[in-house]
């Protein structure tokens, strides 16, 4: 990708004051230039100066008219979501959602597939160029109105060769290690793309859309059929080795303890993951233990336990604690390292069952109070209000095309 009338290379040639000033309306707008000096700092001369650019390629648009205290209303500007569109792959373990997020991360329309095991990065490009021809009609959009692509994979990826790369534990198909996704659909779509893991994405939604979270370090805590964490400080994205994002995961909380995916033993996953869960509910059944869950072994989900631990069911409760008092032994781990404000809880476990969330929370609260006089930090647990998957590719993509957090 070498064309220089992309919108998203001309962003990136400006100047860092022009590219703050776009962030700041990306997230702020509509706001008037009264505000923006404010912010910025600038006087009006030097302000109108570094927004001429903006202006001109039409990035950002004078719309609508503010408060005014008298005389002529101001101009509100904010970012064009009429002409300038980006899509969004992002490829979980068990989905995959194609999208396509106007410049404010609105999601304006998308498809989920399940992902399986089966499903090759060849068959995967092809059903996405489809669907992306087929959302593009949908909402009555040209090509040359795609600014880029933003790709959120699970597992770990290297975002200099725009791969996936070798992963602690892979839930999809091994092929997919070492497909240059970036190169595929950049070429394809004739526009940048950009990648990263799946949680870094996720958090940046939530720390950007989401709550109202004006804190400088925070913790995304991904709890489903692996533990995935993200963690940003000072609008940074603090990366792990080989931007895994397992690696929270596997920690070592028992030396020589249960066997993990991963080859090790004793890691937090082996204890807390969705097939940890099942596997020792599934367990202690075999061994004669009852449970209010009525279903043959094989067919026992996690959502099964989950309800059942909800609704008192001893079993289902012993189980979810012990995972979740695990998780909680991990965290404090990781928060006296990285001292995050905020710690937000999410994924399929979190969602569907509050004695996993009530009990990582209070084990973590626990012993930090033992440790420390002061705890200042907060353990939030996602409302679901948000679907990452149908924008975290756009938020990714703007970030990077304003040098935001990345
Ligand atoms: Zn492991």
């Amino acid at each position: 990708m070498s064309d220089v009338n992309n919108l998203y290379y001309f962003i990136k040639s400006l100047c860092p004051e022009s590219k703050y000033i776009l962030n700041m309306i990306q997230k702020k707008g509509p706001i008037d230039k009264n505000t923006l000096s404010n912010i910025t700092k600038h006087k009006m001369t030097k302000l109108n100066r570094l927004m001429q650019p903006l202006e001109e390629c039409g990035i950002i648009l004078g719309n609508g008219e503010g408060n005014s205290t008298g005389g002529r209303k101001p101009i509100l500007y904010d970012v064009n979501t009429r002409d300038y569109y980006i899509v969004n792959l992002a490829n979980v373990t068990t989905q995959y959602t194609i999208s396509i997020v106007n410049l404010k991360a609105k999601c304006v329309a998308h498809r989920i597939f399940p992902m399986t095991k089966e499903l090759t990065p060849d068959e995967y490009f092809t059903k996405a160029m489809s669907v992306i021809s087929e959302l593009m009609e949908e909402i009555s959009i040209s090509p040359d109105m795609l600014i880029g692509v933003g790709i959120s994979a699970f597992g770990s990826v290297d975002r200099k060769e725009g791969k996936i790369s070798k992963q602690s534990v892979i839930y999809i198909s091994e092929k997919w290690i070492g497909a240059p996704l970036v190169k595929m659909f950049s070429e394809a779509l004739n526009v940048p793309a950009v990648l990263d893991i799946m949680s870094n994405a996720e958090m940046l939604c939530h720390y950007l859309y989401g709550g109202n979270y004006d804190v400088k370090r925070f913790m995304y805590l991904h709890s489903a059929m692996s533990i995935r964490s993200a963690f940003l400080s000072s609008n940074k994205i603090i990366r792990t080795t080989n931007d895994c994002d397992d690696a929270f995961g596997h920690m070592t909380v028992n030396f020589g303890g249960e066997s993990c995916k991963c080859g090790s033993y004793g890691c937090i996953d082996a204890y807390s993951a969705i097939p940890a869960i099942i596997n020792q509910f599934t367990l202690k059944l075999k061994l004669g233990r009852v449970s209010t869950v009525q279903k043959p072994i094989e067919e026992i989900e996690f959502v099964d336990i989950a309800k059942a631990a909800d609704e008192g069911d001893a079993l289902a409760g012993e189980v979810i604690s012990y995972a979740a008092s695990v998780l909680g032994q991990g965290l404090v781990n990781y928060i006296n390292l990285l001292n995050p404000d905020i710690v937000l809880l999410s994924g399929i476990i979190v969602r569907n069952c509050d004695l996993f969330c009530d009990v990582v929370t209070k084990t973590a609260l626990k012993r930090l109070n033992k440790m420390f006089d002061n705890v200042d930090l907060k353990i939030i647990r996602n409302d679901y209000t948000m679907n990452a998957s149908t924008i975290c590719g756009g938020v990714i993509f703007i970030e990077a095309m304003v040098d935001g957090i990345v």
